[in-house]
């Protein structure tokens, strides 16, 4: 039976961040492979993603063309909203055993989550430590991963002054925000 990592979020953009610590899900486990599913919008956040959806989903693709192992997933996508990860790991239950990745903060939400208990039937939890976050769940994978203080919120705050995400997201996708401007 493969071991799939399911990785979802607002990737808006997707950062350095979550490649490392979807390369140390992949590594550590191991995983065959890691599936990053975009929100089409997440029922927890206040606001829509700033980002468009074809863009949020073409700086996905160019982040992880690279790495085989790395596949992006548009199950919620063609959903409507919004997108509950119980629904997602139902989906994608026939293709082996799931590895839910979330960073602290994601984890630590998930007791406000729709149907949380069989979120945890359908997938171990692995969880990622992120900086200004607690987390304590005896029952999930911690990853051993350096802490990362990257968020996507200030990647957005940060290309909206016009300055640039140049190491921040891989290479990729700092050509592409430098020539579509999805943040303004
Ligand atoms: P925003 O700042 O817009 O809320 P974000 O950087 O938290 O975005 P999301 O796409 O919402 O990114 O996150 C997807 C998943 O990745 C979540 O489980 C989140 O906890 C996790 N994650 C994102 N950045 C980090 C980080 N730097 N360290 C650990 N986990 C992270």
């Amino acid at each position: 039976m493969k071991a799939v990592g399911v990785f979802g979020g607002s990737f808006d953009p997707v950062h350095n961040g979550h490649l490392a610590i979807a390369l140390a899900a992949l590594e550590s486990i191991p995983l065959d492979r890691v599936l990053f599913v975009p929100a089409r919008r997440s029922p927890l956040k206040d606001e829509a993603p700033a980002g468009s959806e074809a863009d949020r989903l073409a700086m996905l693709e160019l982040a992880t063309r690279d790495e085989p192992r790395f596949a992006v997933s548009r199950i919620e996508l063609e959903r409507p909203a919004p997108s509950y990860t119980v629904q997602t790991l139902e989906a994608l239950a026939g293709q082996g055993r799931l590895f839910l990745i979330l960073g602290a903060d994601a984890a630590a939400d998930l007791p406000r989550w729709r149907d949380p208990e069989r979120v945890r039937r359908l997938a171990t939890l692995v969880v990622a430590r992120r900086p200004r976050s607690q987390h304590e769940d005896r029952a999930a994978i911690l990853l051993d991963t350096p802490l990362m203080d990257v968020s996507a919120r200030e990647l957005r705050a940060r290309a909206a002054r016009g300055r640039s995400l140049r190491y921040l997201v891989p290479d990729a996708v700092w050509r592409y925000i430098e020539e579509h401007h999805p943040y303004g």
